[in-house]
């Protein structure tokens, strides 16, 4: 698979908007779009660090994989996964990394937050790394 740069880093948060605060207030950066994707039950804050993006994620419900991960943690959250801009497309990348070897999380690419087509590869099989892969369909 051809990757072009990370796209984003993406950290699981309790709550938002105290994240959002700290990322403001200490490092000075600018969180320019909120987001809920109902499908993954999480709302996003996106913070642009130069061309990478930072995803921070907070739950909407406490079935999701991101309270959970909040849970195992503590209840303080962390950084939860990092995502590649892949130029081939997701569909390709994935069945790159299927044959060879690397444990799928999504057979196939679905829609994430940002317009962007999504896909998992599973953290046992990616040096323990939840491993996000990303194409941007109006760039195509
Ligand atoms: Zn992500």
């Amino acid at each position: 698979m051809k990757i072009s740069h990370i796209e984003h880093i993406g950290i699981a948060v309790p709550n938002l908007d105290e994240a959002i605060a700290y990322y403001e207030n200490v490092l000075g950066l600018k969180c320019y779009k909120k987001e809920t994707v109902e499908d993954q039950k999480v709302t996003t804050a996106f913070i642009k660090v130069g061309d990478v993006k930072i995803e921070l994620l907070e739950p909407t419900c406490p079935e999701s994989t991101i309270a959970k991960f909040i849970e195992k943690n503590g209840g303080k959250g962390g950084m939860h996964h990092m995502a590649f801009a892949v130029e081939d497309g997701v569909a390709e990348a994935l069945a790159e990394a299927e044959a060879k070897n690397v444990r799928l999380i999504d057979k196939a690419p679905r829609g994430g937050a940002e317009g962007l087509n999504i896909a998992f590869l599973h953290p046992k099989t990616t040096q323990a790394v939840l491993t996000e892969l990303c194409e941007d369909p109006s760039k195509k």
